[in-house]
């Protein structure tokens, strides 16, 4: 993933860190309500994605603690288009093990394991799938993901491991864009999967499912990173699919997230807003010392309690059937994270 250019103001403020909570003060977005809650990380991972900048998970602790995130789903990446370095399920569930407090394990299979093909069948057809991610669930496993893949979106493989993801009870958070889990503009793969596993939660990210979000997305913003902000088009194809499909939703996480809501904010406000139940805070954090400006962006936004509440931890809490929470119900209000 390369970084696009971020307002410098924002790289800074992420740099000095501090942002256990949000600070009080105005925005373009009226006074400054700041966060009350700590976040559930929809996404993370542990390990190496880039060489010399591996992120342990005492890095990923360090990170968690500096920025209030309560507890962090860490993704395993196994498909050759998603990582040079494989990060895997056993890894995921080995963190999760050393920290069972702060850590959620998603689990993952690439579908090639499957052939395909019903007279030479592969190390897994869907039968043999639903074993495997029934193990996985059953060491802990709550999700599954990153499915990031170079295939269609809605090949027979991928349609596969969806149907084994419903049949077994495991979200799965996906990836989208021109190279992988593939679609165009209007997302008609992506709707195609929707309408057949309609009891399977979908959560989206990455370049081409947050350029749906305008109704002028073209095959060139599946491929890249805005870098300035732009006007979102109504009729975009994620508002059309999410009214249609209860079981979509959206992971803020990464550029592309940052992106959506960033590029202009009046818009991105009011999506947040309306679609509160159907989006989750997230950061894709995979190396250490990461900066991620979403944490400036949300808090600059004056988003009602609510839908905080929602967005930066109940929506992962219902999705994933985590245990509640620490005490004060699933969305009540936290302290800020005792430094470490
Ligand atoms: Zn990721």
């Amino acid at each position: 993933m390369s970084e696009p250019s971020l307002p410098r103001r924002r790289f800074l403020a992420a740099a000095l860190g501090g942002l256990a909570l949000g600070r009080p003060g105005r925005s373009a977005h009226g006074a400054a309500n700041p966060r009350k809650y700590r976040y559930i990380d929809i996404h993370t991972h542990v390990g190496r994605y880039y060489w010399g900048k591996d992120l342990t998970l005492a890095g990923l602790l360090k990170l968690m603690d500096r920025h209030g995130i309560e507890r962090a789903c860490v993704l395993p990446l196994v498909s050759p288009e998603a990582t040079v370095y494989p990060q895997t399920s056993d890894d995921a569930l080995a963190a999760f093990r050393a920290h069972p407090d702060r850590i959620i394990p998603f689990c993952c299979v690439d579908p090639r394991t499957n052939s395909g093909n019903p007279n030479r069948a592969g190390r897994l057809d869907l039968r043999s799938m639903i074993e495997v991610l029934t193990r996985f669930r059953d060491l802990g496993a709550k999700g599954f993901g990153e499915h990031q893949v170079g295939l269609p979106f809605d090949h027979p493989l991928m349609m596969t491991v969806y149907e084994a993801c419903a049949r077994v009870g495991l979200p799965i958070l996906f990836h989208l864009d021109d190279i992988r889990g593939i679609d165009t503009p209007g997302l008609p793969r992506l709707e195609h999967a929707l309408k057949s596993f309609p009891e399977l939660p979908m959560i989206g990210h990455a370049a081409g499912f947050w350029a749906s979000i305008s109704g002028d997305a073209r095959p060139e913003d599946f491929r890249r990173y805005l870098s300035a902000p732009r006007r979102v088009t109504p009729g975009g194809a994620l508002e059309r699919l999410m009214d249609a499909y209860p079981n979509l939703y959206g992971d803020l996480s990464e550029p592309g997230g940052y992106w959506a809501i960033h590029r202009d904010e009046t818009f991105g406000r009011a999506f947040l807003i309306r679609r509160a139940d159907r989006l989750l805070f997230g950061t894709d954090f995979l190396m250490a010392d990461q900066e991620i400006p979403q944490f400036e962006l949300l808090d600059s936004l004056n988003l009602p309690n609510e839908v905080q509440a929602k967005i930066y931890r109940g929506n992962a809490l219902r999705l994933l059937k985590l245990d509640g929470d620490r005490g004060t119900g699933p969305t009540g209000p936290h302290p800020p994270s005792p430094s470490r």
